[in-house]
């Protein structure tokens, strides 16, 4: 059996949690929360950054089958572009990711130790364009799984089904 254990610490996932307001930075559900590896293990992390670091997670809801982490399972791509997942040779640090309340925001690791996310002015954000179409996608497939499964929980009704 293939364990879905995080490699994030306690202290890694509270900063993720609270990074993200206790709330799924891509619909604002605050349960199931889990932390999304960005970068999953074994995909070659980053030379800067142990793959345990915070900025190696975004706060998402649901399982890798349900919400809007089962999302980012089914669409790597777009999920890529929303920086919930990241790409070969891209840094944890610099890659930026959409937030659904506060938009695009940074990881930052300050010189005292603590780790902070930081506002990213759409003017340094590459593919822009083609992130936008990707955020659009993301609030289609969001309405659409409200519109099924209900406007609170999106995927409740399909814990059991694994
Ligand atoms: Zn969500």
């Amino acid at each position: 059996m293939v364990s879905a254990e995080s490699v994030f610490n306690p202290l890694a996932r509270q900063i993720i949690y609270e990074a993200a307001g206790q709330r799924c930075v891509g619909c604002g559900r605050a349960d199931p929360l889990t932390c999304q590896h960005r970068r999953a293990r074994g995909m070659g992390g980053s030379r800067l950054l142990s793959i345990g670091h915070p900025a190696n997670g975004v706060a998402l809801c649901g399982s890798g089958t349900t919400g809007c982490h089962g999302w980012v399972e089914r669409n790597p791509d777009l999920a890529a572009l929303l920086g919930w997942r990241l790409l070969p040779g891209e840094d944890a640090l610099i890659a930026p990711y959409w937030q659904r309340v506060w938009g695009w925001r940074r990881w930052h690791q300050c010189d005292d130790g603590f780790v902070d996310v930081l506002y990213v002015d759409t003017d340094e954000i590459p593919d822009l364009v083609d992130r936008e179409a990707a955020i659009e996608t993301y609030r289609r497939d969001l309405d659409e799984r409200i519109a099924r499964y209900g406007g609170v929980r999106p995927d409740a009704g399909l814990k059991s089904q694994r």
